[in-house]
């Protein structure tokens, strides 16, 4: 019977959990708070009663904690000897370094990680088109295809066990400033009267950047900067419009003054006349 070991159950190891009971494999779960098992366990869950247990029970174990640190402190919790031989699909989200820190101190213990990113929310877990990173050996990967598509697909990066971390924060770095423009722009419209219901249908269009990215990807790629259709000088003025009508909401103005201080640091450096894609020199600089 198929079977493996969830450790950590918010609400992502809880989705995960899940997913593998509804694929009829076998899953034993562990939880600092062990209350969070209960639904998991009335659904057939086996509930480990140790750190220990939950890693001997299986030589496949998903790892799913809020950092590496959490990880590194569950793992603390067995003796070596339950670590050695087992696989971890750590999808434990934190830096490069961790990841591969934590891959090299499970190697010296016998161990085999492969570091995961994961694309989706809980929900998406189980569901068509959903994507996780991985990195790490490839081989190993194989082995373990079916059960790591029981939770969704798989984009193998390589085998530096850092490279999905990385690929993961770089994913977030643009997500997260996204989504705080996003709420900037609403904490903007709500000091107007505009509610989010009344801008979504502009806020979709507006955040729909997919046309820029394609427009823009080959040309970085290229090191083509020039400024044929928008201009870094013109991001300058843009910017300076939306700081003041920001002002004039009486809205934190932190995130459109970072902006422009970025665009006009842009200018001083001679981009004026280029593209906004020559700011990634002036970000590389830092
Ligand atoms: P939660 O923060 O809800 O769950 C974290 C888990 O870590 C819990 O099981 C918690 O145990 C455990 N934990 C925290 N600190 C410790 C500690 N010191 N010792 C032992 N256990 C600890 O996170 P999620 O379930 O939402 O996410 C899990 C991982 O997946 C994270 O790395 C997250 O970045 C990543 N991820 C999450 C997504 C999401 O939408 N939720 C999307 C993509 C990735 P306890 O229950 O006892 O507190």
């Amino acid at each position: 019977m198929n079977a493996v070991t969830v450790i950590g159950l918010g609400p992502m190891g809880q989705a995960m959990a899940g997913a593998y009971l509804d694929k009829g494999y076998e899953v034993t779960v562990w939880n600092r708070t062990a209350a969070r098992a209960d639904e998991l366990v009335a659904r057939g869950a086996r509930r480990a009663g140790s750190v220990e247990a939950a890693l001997t029970a299986n030589t496949l174990v998903v790892l799913s904690l809020i950092d590496y640190d959490a990880a590194d402190a569950v793992l603390a919790q067995a003796p070596p000897a339950a670590l050695a031989g087992r696989t971890f699909v750590n999808l434990t989200s934190d830096t490069p370094d961790r990841a591969r820190r934590a891959a090299a101190w499970l190697a010296e213990r016998g161990a085999v990680q492969i570091t995961g990113g994961v694309q989706v929310p809980p929900p998406g877990i189980g569901t068509p088109g959903a994507m996780t990173y991985y990195s790490g050996p490839k081989d190993v990967i194989e082995a373990h295809r079916a059960a790591l598509e029981v939770l969704t697909g798989i984009d193998h990066l390589g085998e530096d066990p850092g490279l999905a971390a990385l690929y993961y924060q770089i994913g977030i770095d643009m997500f997260w400033t996204a989504l705080t423009g996003y709420l900037h722009g609403q904490a903007v419209a709500e000091a107007n009267g505009i509610s989010a219901a009344e801008f979504l249908p502009r806020a979709v269009k507006t955040m729909d950047v997919r046309y820029f990215l394609e427009f823009y990807a080959p040309r970085i790629t290229a090191g083509h900067h020039e400024g044929d259709v928008e201009r870094v000088s013109m991001g300058v003025a843009s910017m300076e419009h939306v700081l003041r009508t920001t002002q004039a909401a009486k809205v934190d103005d932190s995130l459109p003054s970072a902006v422009l201080e970025l665009f006009r640091r842009g200018v001083a450096a001679g981009h004026g006349g280029q593209s906004l894609t020559s700011l990634i020199g002036v970000l590389k600089r830092r």
